[in-house]
């Protein structure tokens, strides 16, 4: 008998539960045989990326014999023109859930407190746990962040406070004036992550300008991906934005290559693409109203969202409905982890598969 190895493992791991990532076609394929299944469970872009990121990719994979560049000059140099910031205030990861862990490897310490909010983003509380920090959930307010419920949670031992904006699974969002009267109260020994996976698709003028912010609140950090709206989540490419003194101490403790070659050309073409990018935006608008309507005929209730998925309330456990979608080839996203049991989550999808969903619904529900 080997001794339990939870006894040699950090102390935040002891009831940590990984993050239950959307059901892959293939593995519905796999158990139950089906085929022409329609996953819409993890807020991907149906359009995928530019073909001009998927030629750059293709190119990239030629000269995998080399190292990527390790600094991702060329990406950062390309955003920083987008973003009109200076490039020693980006950091690039793998994915942005390596920028949100890079910081709390950098800034947290264990047995310190991070700030979330009820129905937040379920990696924020998992990366915490993971450096042995304590996570404290704000109550929601309408499923969205309560920003004055959370500053009445800072004391003494937080650290950190992540918000995302919008927000998965709910797609509620802060505006401009809420965030910034929120960071004029927050201590500036708390740095405050404002995860802006989504922003791409908020079509609100009252969405903060997170960058300018910073001008004022140099402990705000944001962090943006090209999984969501760029649909290249499979190559894993984010990003932050912050105080050059903080992009520092994350670069030093950053893995060196943890961006691949593929993914660092993929992103520039993907940025270079405006075309690809307003069919995108469109597309997902077009989507977004057909299913509003649709669920609103159906009298099916859902929290309003400004991102490319709708999370509905089944008013029964959602288990079974998911269940159920699922012996018809249709992958959603259940929120028990969420502690949401009677909601779905489900992403804007192709107009037929969008259909077919509106199809199986009435029957499941
Ligand atoms: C999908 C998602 C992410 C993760 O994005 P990656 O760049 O793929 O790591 C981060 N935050 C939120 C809120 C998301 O929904």
């Amino acid at each position: 008998m080997h001794h339990p190895f939870i006894n040699l493992a950090n102390p935040g791991l002891a009831n940590l539960i990984p993050y239950q990532p959307g059901k892959p076609i293939d593995e519905l394929h796999r158990e139950l045989g089906l085929d022409n299944i329609i996953k819409l469970a993890s807020n991907e872009n149906p359009l995928g990326p530019s073909q001009h990121a998927i030629a750059a990719a293709q190119e990239a994979v030629n000269t995998s014999k080399l190292y990527p560049d390790g600094s991702g000059y060329a990406l950062k140099q390309r955003l920083s023109e987008a973003l009109s910031i200076t490039s020693d205030r980006i950091t690039l990861g793998n994915g942005s859930d390596n920028i949100l862990k890079l910081v709390t490897q950098a800034f947290l310490r264990p047995n310190e407190e991070v700030v979330l909010s009820e129905y937040g983003f379920s990696t924020f509380s998992i990366i915490t746990r993971a450096h042995n920090g304590i996570p404290v959930f704000a109550k929601a307010k309408q499923w969205g962040h309560d920003l004055s419920a959370m500053l009445a949670l800072i004391n003494n031992k937080t650290r950190l406070i992540f918000i995302a904006n919008p927000n998965n699974p709910t797609g509620t969002w802060v505006n401009h004036e809420d965030l910034q009267n929120f960071l004029s109260e927050v201590p500036e020994q708390i740095i405050v992550v404002i995860d802006e996976a989504y922003m791409e698709y908020v079509d609100q003028p009252e969405y903060p300008n997170s960058i300018a912010l910073q001008e004022h609140y140099p402990n705000l950090i944001s962090t943006r991906s090209f999984s969501k709206f760029h649909g290249l989540a499979g190559l894993r490419v984010g990003y932050g934005i912050s105080h050059p003194e903080i992009a520092d101490l994350l670069n030093r403790i950053r893995l060196p290559f943890n961006v691949n070659s593929c993914a660092l050309a993929a992103a520039i073409a993907a940025l270079d693409d405006e075309a690809h990018q307003q069919a995108v935006r469109a597309f997902n608008l077009e989507g977004m109203q057909m299913m509003r309507k649709a669920y609103t005929d159906l009298a099916i209730d859902f929290i309003p969202s400004v991102t490319n998925f709708l999370t509905i309330d089944c008013k029964q456990p959602a288990d079974a409905v998911y269940l159920a979608l699922l012996k018809q080839g249709i992958i959603v996203r259940p929120l028990l982890p969420y502690a949401m049991p009677n909601h779905l989550r489900i992403s804007i999808g192709f107009p037929e598969d969008n259909a077919a969903l509106m199809n199986a619904l009435p029957k499941v529900l």
